[in-house]
Parts: structure tokens; sequence; C-alpha cells
């Protein structure tokens, strides 16, 4: 493991200057990307950098759907998904941050929808939902139909969705550029000025400057034997933020995704402050575990 950087690198070669860095291009990042947008304003200079092709992100795997009680073909509660989601985590989960994924789930799904997310339909024209693992009514009395999805598909979907989006809105990308630090140049106690990527396909160091960073690098099922997770799921951008002793934990800057530990807000100076009511949720369901 690389030791924290803990100075700027030489200035001049390959610096980019942006008003936000989103490290990874999953859901959660480009979903992020498009907060930033409409939170700092269409001239903001957002970047996201991913050391995969955005649309290669281990999202695209993910088949049976995205949960939210929507309640569109039985009844269902956002209260009833958030037991579903401490109880599937063996209550280990952080339950505030599960009660902001179950509320926001159903904006965040409607919201899909409005970027163009092709989902399924009920005969009536609604978002069309199906069970899955772990979704229960009352509380654990019998299974729900919670999941919203397109085909077997989803995930794919929502990369393309968003990606669009992100692309009509002026995101701009940095694809391949794998990031392996944060710059801190006042120090453990001091403010993230941006980070440090290695561009893959040069070799070269770039530097990343914004007054705020935020990272949904997904999680790390590699650290298994056996897993379904892509080979690119190696923790490497859980461990920067952790390295550098600069994960939160409090309320304001708390993930909001339960993926294991993927996405990390942090306040980065002042400027940063506004940014923890940016809603990056993606809401991902508590996924039936190994
Ligand atoms: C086989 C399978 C099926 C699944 N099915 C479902 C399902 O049906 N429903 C459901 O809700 N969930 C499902 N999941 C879980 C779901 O896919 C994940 O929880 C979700 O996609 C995570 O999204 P993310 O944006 O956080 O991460 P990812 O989509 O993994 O994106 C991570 C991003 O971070 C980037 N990155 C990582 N480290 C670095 C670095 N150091 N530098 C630069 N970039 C970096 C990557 O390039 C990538 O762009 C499934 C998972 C698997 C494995």
């Amino acid at each position: 493991m690389l030791p924290a950087l803990r100075v700027s690198p030489p200035p001049g070669l390959n610096v980019h200057l942006l008003d936000a860095v989103v490290v990874g291009a999953g859901g959660a990042g480009l979903y992020a990307a498009l907060e930033l947008k409409k939170e700092l304003g269409p001239k903001a200079k957002v970047g996201v950098i991913s050391k995969l092709y955005p649309s290669r992100s281990h999202t695209g795997a993910a088949q049976g759907g995205v949960c939210a009680a929507l309640g569109n073909t039985e009844e269902d509660h956002w209260e009833w998904h958030w037991f579903d989601t401490v109880k599937g985590g063996d209550y280990l989960v952080d339950q505030d941050a599960a009660e902001v994924m179950c509320r926001d789930a159903v904006e965040t799904i409607i919201n899909l929808e409005h970027l163009g997310m092709p989902f399924n339909r009920t005969p009536e024209g609604l978002i069309d939902q199906r069970r899955f693992g772990g979704h229960t009514r009352n509380y654990g009395e019998g299974p729900v139909r919670r999941s919203c999805f397109a085909a077997d598909r989803t995930g794919h979907a929502i990369l393309h969705t968003l990606y669009q989006q992100c692309i009509r809105h002026e995101v701009t990308f940095f694809d391949e550029f794998q990031v392996l630090d944060l710059l801190m140049p006042g120090g453990a106690q001091g403010p993230v000025t941006g980070v440090l990527a290695l561009e893959l396909a040069t070799t070269e160091v770039h530097t990343f400057r914004a007054p705020g960073v935020l990272f949904a690098t997904g999680g790390f099922g590699k650290m298994f034997k056996v897993t379904s997770n892509a080979h690119t799921l190696t923790g490497d951008g859980v461990a920067i933020p952790y390295r550098s002793r600069t994960w939160s934990s409090s309320s304001s800057t708390r993930p909001a995704c339960t993926d294991s530990g993927s996405c990390c807000r942090r306040r980065c100076g002042a400027r940063a402050d506004s940014w923890s009511t940016i809603a990056a949720s993606v809401s991902w369901s508590a996924m039936p575990r190994p």
C-alpha cells in the first residue's frame, strides 16, 4: 500500500483545475456528478475520474433491479424497506444512512425515470415492480414487490441513462485514470485540495485540484476468494480516504449508499460544506449476501 501523500506534487505538469472531483463513474458517481452540476451551476467544472471507461463500471452487472417503496403494484412503505435493509445487514448497517437511502429511494427512482431510464411498465403505465431477495412487507411478514427493473439489465440501463445525461450537462470525464492518493498539502488535519491519478494509457501522473472531492468507488468484493464482483473491485478507492484518516462519520457527510463503503463524502474546506446537502444517493438495495 502506498504511503499517504502529505505534500503537493511538483506544480506545472498535467494539472487540472476543477470545481469538483468525483472519483468513480458507476451509478453512484454519475448520479453525484449530475447533482453537483445542479448544485454548482451549469458552468461549474465537474470532473469524473474513473479507472474504467464509465459504462464498464460494475453497476452494469446489476440485473434484478433497484428497490424503492413506490407501492406501484402492492402496498409498500419506506419504513419496511428500512427494516429489511438493517436486518439484511445483520444490524451492522449504519441505520441513519439506511434511513436516508430508503426515504430518498422513491424520489431517486422517479428522478431516474425523468432522466430517461427505460423501466419496465405496468399495464397502467407505472414503473413495474417485482419481488427480489430480502424485500418484505410489514416488517418481515412476507415478500413484497419492491424491485424496479429494466428487463434483466437494470444496472446497464442506469449506467447508460446517467452517462448520457452527464454528457448532455457537460461533465468532464477522465477515463482510465487510476486515483492514487489525496492531495493534502496541509497534512492530515488540513483540507483535501484534490487527488493524484495515474493515466493508465501513458503512465503519466496527473493532479486534479478542486475544493471538493467525492469518492464513489464501489465495493471491494475481491477481498474474498469467491465473489461475483469484477476484478476491479479491489477496494483501493475506499483505502485512499481511510489511509489518510479523512473518513468521516458525521451525519451530514455520511455515505448515502449501502454498497460497502462505496460513497464517501467529506467536508473538504468551506465550499464543500454546502455539498453535504447533496443527495448523492443511488438507492441500491441490500443484496443477499454470499
Ligand atoms: C453480479 C452482481 C449483481 C448485482 N445485482 C444487483 C441488483 O440487481 N440490484 C442492486 O441493487 N444491486 C446489485 N448489485 C450490487 C450493485 O451492482 C452495486 O452495489 C452497485 O453497482 C455499486 O455502484 P457504485 O457506483 O457504488 O460502484 P461501481 O459501479 O462498482 O463503480 C465504481 C467506480 O469507481 C471507479 N474506481 C474505483 N477505484 C478507483 C480508483 N482508485 N481510481 C479511479 N476510479 C476508481 C471504477 O472505475 C468505477 O467507475 C449486484 C452486484 C453484483 C456483483
